[in-house]
């Protein structure tokens, strides 16, 4: 299959090539034209780009040239390929680009890409939705230079006690304990933090509500790194039986097995 003459906005995935989908990966290798941010993209990655294929790194350029140069490959025939990082729709700025494309008349096709709080959950082996403890994930970032609505501010969120993961947070650890904490959660509630996950220079503690903040200074941790705290970061959990999912417990099995769907 070809591609058509319009921008794709692929989502890269948190860092190694492999994390990418078989989509975007696909859409990479055939596209005329490549753009990425060098520091947030992995060079093995946009090495699977064509050979034909002209290269732009954009964390230099405003987004009117980032697009100019996108619309100008386009009207001219030509497959853009747009690569952002982990998954383009959580932190990607990607709707200004969309609006300013729209107003060009220029197509665009979204491909979803595996975002870093789900790389994180990976490399800490940890599920995030546990049965009994908590059914929720809340994907937030604490307010800093970027505000954050007042009423999703992460002393309220915190409120629901489930398991919160915080982008664009590593500056504003202390920040996040003390809203944490407003909220009740206790001292020792489980966080941990992934820096440059599935980079090779990635790295990950193990931590309590209590101890973030120097944990972090410790390990020299300031940016590029995603936040998950929660009881259902408790490394503990593995080997408890007491929060194993009810679809495996046997009385529950047993029911659902008459033809009823487990999965609603
Ligand atoms: N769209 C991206 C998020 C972009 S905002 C995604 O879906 O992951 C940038 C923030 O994302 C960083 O501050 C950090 O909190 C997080 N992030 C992105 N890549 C990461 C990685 N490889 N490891 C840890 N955190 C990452």
């Amino acid at each position: 299959m070809t591609l058509a003459a319009k921008v794709y906005i692929v989502g890269a995935g948190p860092g190694d090539p492999e994390l990418i989908t078989v989509k975007g990966l696909r859409i990479l290798q055939q596209a005329d034209v490549v753009l990425y941010t060098d520091s947030l993209v992995r060079e093995e990655l946009v090495q699977m780009a064509s050979e034909h294929a002209q290269i732009y790194k954009s964390a230099g350029m405003d987004l009117e040239e980032i697009v100019q140069i996108m619309a100008g490959h386009v009207r001219e025939g030509r497959s853009v390929a747009r690569i952002h990082t982990g998954d383009p729709a959580v932190y990607g700025a990607i709707l200004e680009q969309m609006a300013l494309l729209r107003k060009e008349n220029i197509e665009y096709e979204i491909i979803p890409g595996v975002s870093s709080v789900f790389a994180s959950a990976a490399i800490l082996g940890a599920e995030l939705t546990i049965p009994d403890l908590t059914q929720t994930l809340i994907l937030t970032r604490v307010g800093g230079r970027t505000p954050v609505p007042e009423r999703e501010q992460l002393r309220s969120l915190a409120e629901h006690h489930c398991t919160i993961a915080l982008y664009l947070s590593a500056t504003l650890a202390k920040k996040a304990v003390d809203d944490l904490s407003a909220a009740g959660w206790s001292p020792d509630t489980p966080v941990a933090v992934v820096q440059k996950a599935t980079w090779p220079e990635q790295k990950v503690i193990r931590t309590t509500l209590e101890h973030l903040v120097r944990a972090m200074g410790d390990a020299h941790i300031s940016s590029h790194a995603m936040i998950l705290a929660g009881w259902a970061l408790d490394p503990g959990l593995a080997e408890s039986t007491e929060h194993r999912s009810k679809l495996y417990d046997k009385t529950f099995t047993h029911r659902y097995r008459k033809g009823v769907a487990m999965h609603d």
